[in-house]
């Protein structure tokens, strides 16, 4: 990576007043939370005997034919990725850099990384939900569940790909299959903190848009581009003291021409941190 990036970010970060990170599955992924290739094959063998899977990502929309089919591969999915999972060095050392400015995050993954990591959990919006969580499939009601224990059990009791019928988890209140609190459709929870969470968002906005904001994007893709990446576009064009730092390993371009301080940077995440990080 070219020092001159570095020495730019740098410097965009030690002037800026704020920070605002928005953050996708690259940055995840670049925590070792790969959803493909060995770690896939490692952790999912009857699987893939099973069922002809790939990666953990198109799986997730596999047609499974009952509950207990569904839940035996998405219990050892989130117990691996959400609560096995270590804490990502990259996770860890951006919390360093961002530590002693105001920040807030915006992110769409689902894994809680930034609040295991020790940001602040008042400054984090995760749009898309968090695995750690369930939720009512209707749903009838708003409240959310902490999962950790019966993930675990899941897990840990599987056969031929399938948990016991007696795990499979059901809403106390209506008696319908309850789900993971991942947003697939318009069935996803927005309850009272999440709402909270989409205030904050705004009214960081609301507060730093006229002063030096560094907005950090970090590994954020095609698969949602109206969550972050977009809007991140557009704060850059409209506030008049920000600057964008975009770090994406496959596309870093921008729609159209951004301000010519701005850093697109189609390079790896861990990298750039591993060099910033050193004095
Ligand atoms: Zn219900």
């Amino acid at each position: 990576m070219d020092d001159k990036i570095i020495s730019h970010s740098r410097a965009l970060l030690q002037e800026c007043d704020a920070v605002l990170i928005g953050a996708g599955s690259g940055l995840s992924t670049a925590a070792g939370l790969e959803y493909g290739g060995e770690r896939f094959q490692r952790h999912f063998p009857d699987y893939i005997a099973k069922y002809g899977m790939t990666d953990m990502y198109s799986a997730g929309f596999y047609p499974f034919a009952s509950l207990q089919d569904k839940w035996g591969f998405r219990s050892r999915q989130v117990k691996l990725n959400r609560y096995d999972a270590k804490v990502g060095d990259v996770y860890l050392k951006l919390l360093d850099l961002v530590r002693h400015k105001p920040y807030f995050i915006i992110t769409t993954n689902v894994d809680a990384q930034f609040e295991r990591a020790g940001f602040d959990k008042r400054n984090i919006f995760a749009v898309q939900g968090d695995y750690g969580k369930f939720q009512c499939t209707v749903p009838c009601h708003n409240k959310l569940y902490d999962n950790e224990s019966q993930i675990s059990a899941m897990a840990a009791q599987q056969a031929d790909c399938q948990i016991p019928s007696e795990l499979v988890p059901y809403c106390p209140n209506c008696g319908e299959p309850m789900m993971l609190h991942v947003r697939i459709d318009n069935t996803f929870v927005e309850n009272s903190n999440w709402h909270a969470a989409k205030q904050g968002y705004s009214e960081f906005l609301g507060q730093f848009h006229n002063q030096k904001l560094l907005l950090l994007e970090l590994g954020v893709g095609f698969n949602t581009p109206t969550i972050i990446r977009f809007p991140f576009e557009q704060f850059s064009r409209q506030f008049p003291h920000t600057h964008l730092i975009r770090l994406n390993k496959d596309d870093a371009r921008s729609q159209d021409k951004l301000k010519a301080h701005n850093l697109l940077v189609e390079d790896d995440i861990c990298q750039w941190l591993n060099k910033l990080a050193e004095i």
